[in-house]
């Protein structure tokens, strides 16, 4: 087995009014929402992609279906917590996990630091592990009018050591 492997995620979705608006499982006060089966949240979506990918265990729509109720507006928190999991059954930790969140408004500045701490509670890391960046879209195409929010995630995996595999599962 390789020491270590990389994997990345995409996700994008609608924002629409009557939504809460969810980006790493942190609650951000906006008009507008985003729209899904679960609770929408892309940053979670994206990086759950990133451990699935990383670990060549599938994607998200495989994982956890949409077409399935037990995931109707699900806390995503906890598909990452799945998919973390899943991870660590195969015998890895996660070492880091990289966000970018493409979104026109409103500024994640404020919120960026609770999102990392939601994140690397849920993969079960140290939040020295996470790091969530934003910026916009420079008025461009649907994310620049405010239509989406886009994420893209990476993640690094590595061969967990016998000792550290219970800290890592949290
Ligand atoms: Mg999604």
């Amino acid at each position: 087995m390789p020491d270590s492997r990389v994997g990345n995620g995409y996700d994008i979705h609608r924002l629409v009014p009557g939504r809460p608006l969810v980006l790493g499982g942190v609650r951000i006060p906006f008009p507008k929402g985003v729209q899904g089966h679960s609770d929408g949240d892309p940053v979670a979506h994206a990086v759950v992609d990133a451990l699935l990918g990383a670990a060549a265990l599938g994607d998200i729509g495989k994982a956890f279906p949409d077409t399935d109720p037990a995931y109707a507006n699900i806390d995503s928190k906890l598909l990452l917590a799945e998919a973390s999991r899943a991870v660590a059954d195969k015998g890895w930790s996660v070492r880091n996990v990289d966000v970018t969140v493409l979104l026109e408004a409103p500024r994640l500045a404020p919120h960026t630091h609770l999102m990392v701490a939601a994140i690397a509670q849920a993969l079960g890391v140290d939040g020295s592990a996470v790091s969530v960046k934003a910026k916009t879209n420079e008025g461009l195409g649907e994310i620049g009018r405010g239509e989406a929010v886009a994420c893209f995630a990476t993640v690094l995996i590595a061969a967990a050591s016998p000792t550290r595999t219970g800290d890592a599962l949290g």
